[in-house]
């Protein structure tokens, strides 16, 4: 069955997501393997099934070699169902990605969301940047061109708005992100016919 998958690091925002997306609660936090939990969504006018990926990143209580085995777990996922998974939804926190990801830039360092971005390209899986807590972001626009930058998308970000949606989960403002996936999903219609 066709699959969305939402990837991100812990903290992002993906259990709030996930329950915006879904009407259901889940707690993602507390389970580091990978699940395919069948959890549906409508996305019309077809319906898939939404695969939560465990956050990756600092969590509390787990050392540096349980999180490089979450990592490698999500990335053999990723290989593993590529050919069926529609759409991948990177969730970032709007407030601090860019500062995460300009801290652990460096000669041996590639940020874990931008290893993620290009690695979901590479395996050619359309991805959508769901930027949340934007309700945190005063300089949007700028914030948004700055992510832009970091991804290697040339800002604008307006002219990446299939790619760089900014919502805000907790409030259920989501619209940029539904519309982006739409427009992926419709576009590999067009393709397939
Ligand atoms: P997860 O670890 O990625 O599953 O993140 P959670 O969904 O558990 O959310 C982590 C924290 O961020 C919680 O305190 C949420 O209430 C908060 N959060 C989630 N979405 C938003 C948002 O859109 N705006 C703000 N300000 N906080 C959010």
């Amino acid at each position: 069955e066709a699959e969305v998958a939402l990837v991100g690091r812990s903290n992002v925002g993906k259990s709030t997501l996930m329950r915006e997306l879904t009407g259901h609660d889940f707690d993602t936090g507390g389970n580091p393997g990978v699940t395919r939990a069948p959890n549906h969504y409508d996305w019309a006018p077809e319906d898939f099934v939404i695969t939560d990926l465990p956050g990756f990143g600092f969590m509390s209580g787990v050392d540096e070699d349980r999180r490089e085995q979450i990592k490698t777990n999500i990335v053999h996922y990723l290989e593993e169902y590529a050919e069926n998974i529609l759409v991948a939804i990177l969730v970032v926190d709007g407030k601090s990605v860019v500062d995460i990801i300009d801290r652990h830039s460096g000669p041996d360092e590639i940020p874990y969301d931008v290893e993620m971005f290009h690695f979901l390209r590479e395996l050619d899986v359309p991805t959508v940047v769901a930027v949340n807590k934007m309700d945190k972001v005063d300089d949007k626009d700028e914030r948004l061109d700055e992510l832009c930058d970091r991804l290697g998308l040339y800002p604008p970000w307006k002219q990446w708005q299939e790619t760089i949606a900014p919502i805000t989960a907790k409030k259920g403002r989501i619209e940029p992100l539904n519309e982006a996936v739409r427009e992926h999903l419709h576009e590999q219609q067009r393709d397939d016919l």
